[in-house]
């Protein structure tokens, strides 16, 4: 089989036998020789040389399962039909079919890469000429060769050349002269001759070559891009602002002035002086030129908007749309001598603006723009994020208008829409409580708006009214004739000023109403009504405790609480923009009046500089608050949210009636802040920390229970005193509550599980026997001194959180997790796991679990437990787990707290269906998941065989193992002792080891499942074990989703998912493919994505 090669720059040879290329063709890769050169074949049969570094090689792939292309920019997928990827964008591949054919494949639904097949070496040749058909293996020969003899070598290429191959390595074509090389070919005897005929020296590739995919420029710093995405938004942001300010700074050049005028017409003569100056002691005078100096100018602003666009042109824009301003490759000069030139420039740019005052804002906005990108430079990080191909995909898609992949409601049929039709389609999707929220959010947002408009216009009209008729009282003493006395001598406000203020008045509603999403304590409270109800259905319920249970839980979407947050921060930024633009705008056309009236504004008049430092704050805030800045460097977005103490204290001084708004939601913020901290101070045990590579599984309990009372599902923040006081991660509970209040009994001295051994046969009733023996031996082989006593053995009750750990690759520990595991690494110097962690109490015994490090500070705080929309589950009779990856903690928990305990306590959902889907490779971090299942099943068959839970229970596990090797795999020996269920009175089905070993060499085609799981020899089916069923390949989805409806108990089922979006798609457009409410059947969507 030969491979694919990607042309990273065009290729125009002008030597005959190498082929000429475009940037972006895919060749054939048939044979490779010792200089350096591939021989290839082209889509149209043609063959020739290319030299090594203008093609990227391509990985080759087994589809598992069919994909369709959504767009014309992707691949379709045939299970079993090989495709070639060349580069890798997150769960993305940039690739082509056998055919040729190019676009985007989803990693997910391919096998991992094969090994790359070795490329057949050309043999060395036996005339100058190189003689293709010879040298690969008698294909059809290359184009007639030149007489003239090539050179020794190819030539080297000139330096604007090189510099795009500086990350080939030091062993290239270009090194081929070196001397082992010319004694090796002369023992050959083939001196010379063996080169095939060096191309001449192609154009160094453009940007745009260098910026499209598999480039040979090196876009991978020793960092990948972090701040230096975060200035992109900043300077993106600072450009509009630019422009914006700097039109004011033009327009405030030349202000308008009052002269006793409304609109060209003279105000009543009762005001104006000297006509009737007796009559009121106030007098507008026409001829007072007391206009105040806004400190506008033409020039500063005129260069502002410019650089504005500029700036803007270049952060924005880009060939191959890579934003320029993000375009950082490791050869670059910022990135060999650490110096960011556009961090300087921005810098040196924003010196002429700080000296006028409308332009300053956005002059500091530039400054700070410039100083993080010289940090980031300085830091040494280089890339591009991945946007180029991303832009690039979006793009296509949009253009050919392939993009939009919005799943097809069952309930609305294609084709026939009607109000009607419409309405159907958003109950059946569950989306009809998102889109009433969404709806009455943006009609408040209008009321508010409009209604302060009209009032404010009115005011506006009363008052230009009042000074042309001469009715507006200014002798008397109160705030009112003060009012109107500044009417009177500095004018009005504009007829911008209403719109500033309908902004203002959004703003006040909308600045409190964004703080309610993330309380919370709040939060935890809705859901938990809603849960507990559901869990007491015979108890009677409290109206309000009805209200808030399912179904109606369904109208509340709590679960979307931080789009919510992000909407109306978006809705936020909207209208401070206008806010400011208004205020401005009204500046210059009354900055007589509003001068005057301002410096009585805000809180002890500090209008002007409350107002900046807001702006300011939603700067930090919102630039930093992007998706990729986020997953980027989680640090940046979450350090830069913290100007929303600035922002919310500058607010409450700024806006005279905001606190009235802000009690609320600000007080709620703050108790849960305060209780936050005192959550944290709660004192825990450490139990046990298990190491499963890249996995870590951490038990702790709290000293007192009640500290930590939580639901399946659910979430905590962990934070590491002796990594950082401030940092707090948030983690799914893998564990069920019951095993916080009945725990496992455990040795005391290793905290291994132990059983209670039985009584020897013949041992007189009389004699005391209460031994114990760890889960993993077999005590019948153990001398009865090697027994543990009653009092060397205790219960362990626990809480438990399982770790993927970030950045093993790295030299340095830089991730949290990481550092965490270093931590308990420092505390386990024999570093073998799993690694119990005991204290010894005031009279010396030893006792499980551990609460200070060895600095003296709890090892771990704990903030919890947090709702999540799994925690949801028993709202449903019914339940699809599914989980991959890490994702599966959640869903561990619920299992464990279901199969474990609650069906013996009658609890529902009452069907269970958990999915699981594992990498071949990844088995073994996931021994964890093995022998909790083991576990389980053997409960659950104990359980049933004693009658302890009700036919009516029902769990059935599916296992999907993808990325299989066609060969088989052998089974090594668990990395953990096993249980072997010695004294249990249950026979197990399987143990650990043997659903191991049938993990790894899984034989059943998961295409078959639904025939499989409904055939009759279902029972005795040979990739069953007891209630698990393993398959090779990926879920069909589709049919899984039809058998389960078919199947169905409950009218609503629950399906909860925590793993990748790409899954998360498929699943939503599968609940959505077969939910119908003629059918009467919901799938109901919870979904996490960490
Ligand atoms: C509700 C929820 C539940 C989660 N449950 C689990 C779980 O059970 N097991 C598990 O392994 N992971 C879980 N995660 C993800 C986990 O929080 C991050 O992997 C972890 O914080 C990474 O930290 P790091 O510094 O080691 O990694 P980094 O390498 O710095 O970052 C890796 C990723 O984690 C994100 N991240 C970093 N710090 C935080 C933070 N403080 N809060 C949120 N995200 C962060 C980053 O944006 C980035 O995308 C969960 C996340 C959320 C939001």
């Amino acid at each position: 089989m030969s491979t694919r090669g990607l042309a990273v720059e065009a290729v125009n040879p002008t030597t005959p036998g190498h082929l000429a290329l475009k940037k972006d063709d895919v060749v054939k890769v048939l044979s490779l020789h010792t200089s350096g050169y591939y021989f290839c074949e082209k889509g149209s049969g043609t063959q020739g040389w290319v030299k090594k570094a203008s093609l990227i090689l391509a990985k080759s792939f087994i589809p598992t399962a069919n994909y369709t292309a959504g767009s014309d920019d992707e691949l379709g997928l045939t299970s079993g039909t090989r495709v070639f990827g060349f580069t890798q964008e997150e769960e993305w591949w940039f690739g082509c079919s056998q055919s040729g054919k190019q676009g985007y494949f989803p990693g997910t639904f391919v096998d991992s890469p094969e090994p790359s097949p070795a490329i057949p070496k050309s043999p060395p040749l036996p005339s100058p000429v190189p003689n293709a058909a010879a040298s690969s293996g008698g294909r059809k020969p290359p184009p007639p060769l030149p007489k003239k003899k090539p050179p020794l070598v190819p030539p080297v290429p000139p330096a604007s050349s090189r510099a795009s191959t500086r990350t080939k390595p030091a062993t290239s074509h270009f090194q081929s002269s070196n001397p082992m090389q010319e004694l090796n070919n002369k023992a050959t005897g083939n001196v010379a001759v063996s080169m095939p005929p060096a191309p001449a020296p192609s154009p160094a590739p453009s940007p745009a070559a260098a910026a499209s995919p598999g480039s040979t420029r090196n876009f991978k710093g020793t960092l990948p891009l972090q701040f230096l995405l975060w200035a992109n938004n900043m300077a993106l942001a600072s450009a509009v602002w630019m422009v914006i300010f700097g039109i004011f700074t033009a327009l405030w050049s030349s202000p308008l002035h009052y002269g006793c005028e409304i609109g060209g017409v003279a105000i009543s003569k009762v005001y104006l002086a000297p006509l009737n100056a007796s009559a009121t002691s106030v007098i507008c005078n026409p001829n007072e030129e007391d206009l105040p100096d806004l400190n506008g100018d033409l020039g500063i602003g005129l260069f502002s908007i410019f650089a504005g666009i500029a700036i803007y042109a270049f952060e924005g824009f880009g060939v191959d749309d890579r934003m320029w301003g993000c375009y950082y490759p490791s050869d670059s000069f910022s990135y060999t001598n650490k110096i960011s030139m556009r961090g300087l420039v921005y810098i040196l740019l924003s010196f002429p603006l700080f000296s006028k005052f409308p332009s300053a804002l956005s002059a500091s906005f530039l400054f700070f723009t410039g100083v993080v990108c010289l940090y980031g430079v300085h830091k040494g990080e280089a890339g591009d994020n991945g946007r180029a191909a991303r832009a690039k995909r979006k793009a296509q898609a949009a253009q050919r208008g392939g993009g939009n992949r919005a799943p097809q409601s069952g309930g609305a049929q294609a084709g026939s829409w009607s109000p009607v039709t419409y309405y159907r389609k958003l109950v059946d999707e569950n989306k009809l409580a998102i889109y009433v929220w969404v709806f009455l959010y943006f009609f408040s947002n209008a009321l508010t708006f409009f209604y302060t408009l009209s009032i404010w216009i009115k005011n506006v009209e009363e008052m230009r009214q009042g000074l042309l008729d001469g009715t507006l009282d200014t002798l008397c003493n109160d705030d009112t004739c003060a009012l109107n006395r500044i009417i009177v001598t500095k004018g009005g406000i504009s007829s911008w000023g209403p719109y500033a203020k309908a902004c203002g008045m959004c703003l006040n509603f909308n600045c409190s109403l964004i703080v309610y999403p993330i309380v919370k304590i709040l939060l935890r409270r809705l859901n938990n009504i809603g849960v507990s109800f559901n869990n007491n259905k015979t108890a009677n319920p409290t109206i309000f405790a009805k209200f808030f249970a399912s179904p109606v839980t369904r109208l509340i979407p709590l679960s979307k609480n931080v789009d919510f947050h992000k909407l109306i921060a978006k809705v936020m930024g909207a209208f401070a923009a206008g806010h400011t633009i208004f205020h401005f705008f009204n500046y210059r056309s009354a900055s007589e009046a509003t001068l005057t009236i301002f410096k009585k504004w805000g809180w002890g008049g500090t209008a002007f500089f409350t107002g900046a430092l807001i702006c300011f704050s939603m700067f930090f805030i919102f630039t930093a608050a992007s998706d990729t800045v986020r997953r980027a460097h989680y640090e940046i977005f979450f350090s830069a949210h913290h100007w929303f103490v600035v922002y919310f204290a500058c607010l409450l001084m700024h806006g005279p009636v905001y606190w009235k708004w802000a009690f609320v939601p600000l007080s709620l913020y703050l108790i849960e802040r305060v209780m936050q901290e005192r959550r944290g101070d709660r004192p825990y045990y450490v139990n046990k920390v298990e190491w499963i590579d890249p996995v870590m599984a951490i038990q702790f309990r709290p000293v007192y229970k009640q500290d930590f009372v939580f639901k399946e599902g659910q979430y905590l923040y962990l934070n590491c005193p002796y990594i950082n006081k401030n940092e707090w991660h948030p983690f799914t509970i893998s564990s069920a509550s019951s095993d916080l209040a009945t725990g496992p009994r455990i040795a005391l001295e290793t905290g291994e599980e132990v059983r209670e051994v039985p009584r020897p046969a013949g041992m007189s009733k009389s004699e005391k026997w209460h031994k114990y023996c760890s889960v993993g031996k077999d005590y019948t082989k153990l001398k009865p001194s090697e027994l543990l006593d009653k009092h060397e053995t205790g219960y362990n009750d626990y809480v438990s959180v399982h770790i993927k750990v970030h950045g093993l690759d790295s030299k340095v520990a830089k991730s949290w997790t990481r550092k965490l595991k270093e931590y308990f690494e420092l505390m386990n110097p024999k570093k073998t796991f799993p690694f119990y962690l005991t204290h010894r109490d005031e009279r010396g015994d030893i006792i499980v679990g551990r609460q200070k490090g060895p600095d003296g500070q709890q090892i771990l705080r704990v903030d919890g437990p947090h709702s999540a929309p799994a925690e949801h589950f028993a709202n449903y009779g019914t339940v699809m787990l599914i989980g991959a990856g890490i994702g599966l903690t959640p869903c561990a928990s619920i299992l464990t707290s279901m199969l474990r305990y609650k069906w013996k306590k009658n609890y529902q959902p009452e069907i269970l269906h958990f999915y699981w889907m594992v990498r071949q490779g990844d088995i073994d971090s996931f021994q964890w998941l093995i022998h909790l299942l083991t576990d389980l099943s053997h409960g659950l068959k104990s359980a049933r065989e004693q009658k302890q839970i009700g036919p009516q229970y029902y769990c059935e596990i599916n296992i999907y193992i993808t990325g299989v090797k066609k060969e088989p795999v052998p089974v090594p020996a668990l990395r953990t002792q096993e249980n072997r269920f010695q004294g249990s009175t249950t026979k197990p089905s399987f143990l650990a080891s043997s659903l191991y070993g049938a993990m790894l060499n899984p034989s059943e085609s998961s295409k078959s499942q639904v025939s499989v799981q409904n055939g009759v020899g279902s029972r005795g089916a040979k990739n069953r074990i007891q209630d698990i069923w393993i398959w090779n390949g990926r879920p069909d989805w589709d049919a899984i989703f039809a058998q389960n409806k078919r199947q169905r108990q409950h009218e609503s089922i629950g399906v909860c998912f925590c793993g990748a979006p790409v899954i998360g798609k498929d699943l939503l457009k599968n609940c959505n493919k077969h939910s119908s409410k003629e059918e009467d059947i919901v799938f109901d969507l919870m979904k996490e994505n960490f």
